[in-house]
């Protein structure tokens, strides 16, 4: 595969798995959080199927699309290692939706953050809340939900929290 068929599957897989999680969690109150930010394009999508839930952001440094650049007061500056904790304190277990895209190119290291990550992000999400991630996280007690149409197996996942 190129890197360009690779990252064509990413982009679409990105797409497919938020637009499935916007419609399962229709009915459910709550925030999301978009965790790395890098040019907006996801956060972009997820303000437009997500309207008008909160969407809070992390992402250690922005380098986003002026369109696509969080209000101050929803933008979590920082280390996800060190502003997760603090998000757990401020929101508690109440996220719906965590979307996650945090890696680079290389898979075998986007794994061992992925592994590393994983425990940071499971408390916030609130029960029945979903997870759709780039890596394949590492959960306790979580359900690996079925990819919807379009998303290709390997660069999307989803998870729902018990
Ligand atoms: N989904 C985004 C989009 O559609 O444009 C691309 C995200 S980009 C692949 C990954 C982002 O995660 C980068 O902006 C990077 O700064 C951020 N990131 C990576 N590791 C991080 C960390 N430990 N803490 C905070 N942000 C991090």
């Amino acid at each position: 595969m190129s890197r360009l068929d690779m990252f064509i599957d990413r982009m679409v897989s990105q797409r497919a798995c938020i637009d499935h999680a916007a419609a399962l969690l229709a009915d459910v109150a709550g925030p999301a959080f978009e965790l790395g930010l890098g040019n907006g394009r996801t956060y972009h999508h997820m303000r437009k199927v997500l309207d008008p839930r909160d969407i809070y952001v992390f992402e250690r440094a922005v380098a986003a699309h002026p369109d696509s650049t969080p209000p101050d007061d929803r933008l979590i500056l920082g280390d996800v290692f060190e502003t997760l904790p603090q998000a757990l304190d401020r929101f508690g277990p109440t996220a719906v939706l965590i979307h996650a895209d945090l890696g680079g190119h290389n898979r075998a290291k986007n794994d061992v953050f992925a592994r590393s990550i994983s425990p940071y992000v499971q408390p916030l999400l609130a029960p029945g809340g979903l997870m759709v991630s780039s890596d394949q996280m590492y959960f306790d007690g979580f359900e690996e939900l079925p990819l919807p149409e379009h998303a290709v197996p390997g660069r999307c996942f989803i998870y729902r929290a018990p």
